[in-house]
């Protein structure tokens, strides 16, 4: 059995359009003659419903329906049904994949944060303590340099373009490098809202 995909006909039809090929006689913007119960002006019609208020007349649908109604579209086949309901999912699921990774990155990123806080505290203790400890100095080097890119990422993460975020998960180190580098010469990143995220 052959059956025809969804028609993009019952798209281009206006509803008024729709109706007079039901032989229902327009009358004015909204009303319309029945041709079911033969009703006059019993039909009132919006850009997507009409129904007939004559009692006991069930002429009444939308748009969608009275084309199908008429031959002018069909209803999806189960095939079709099926591959949209399919793709429908895997459109879902690769979503709830990248929200996956991006929360993982982000814990990640949380915890490095806490570890260079850290690290900065103990260095800053060092050296009340003993201001020529090389380690501490070097140590306290690592993690201003370190630090603003540690804010840059979540920021990237959080609130960057989907396209910007996706491109920061599949890249290896050096090209996040980069990317965060970029982040902190313009102290900001465009968010997927097209707005600006401050950075700094
Ligand atoms: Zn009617």
């Amino acid at each position: 059995m052959q059956e025809n995909p969804v028609s993009m006909t019952a798209v281009q039809y206006d509803l008024a359009d729709l109706l007079q090929r039901a032989h229902a006689k327009i009358r004015g913007r909204n009303r319309a003659d029945c041709p079911r119960c033969g009703g006059r002006q019993t039909v009132s019609f919006t850009e997507e419903l009409f129904c007939c208020h004559h009692a006991g007349c069930d002429f009444k649908g939308n748009r969608f329906t009275l084309a199908r109604d008429l031959g002018l579209a069909q209803r999806p086949s189960r095939a079709e049904a099926r591959a949209l309901h399919l793709e429908r999912e895997r459109a879902e699921a690769a979503a709830q994949a990248f929200l996956v990774l991006v929360r993982r990155a982000r814990f990640g990123l949380d915890g490095l944060h806490i570890e260079l806080l850290n690290l900065r505290d103990e260095a800053h203790e060092r050296l009340e303590v003993n201001h020529d400890d090389e380690v501490a100095w070097e140590a306290l080097a690592y993690t201003y340099s370190e630090l603003p890119r540690i804010r840059a990422e979540p920021a990237l993460l959080g609130e960057g373009r989907f396209e910007d975020r996706q491109a920061w998960l599949e890249a290896g180190e050096e090209r996040r490098h980069e990317m965060t580098d970029r982040i902190l010469r313009v102290d900001g990143v465009p968010a997927f809202d097209g707005k600006w995220v401050d950075v700094k």
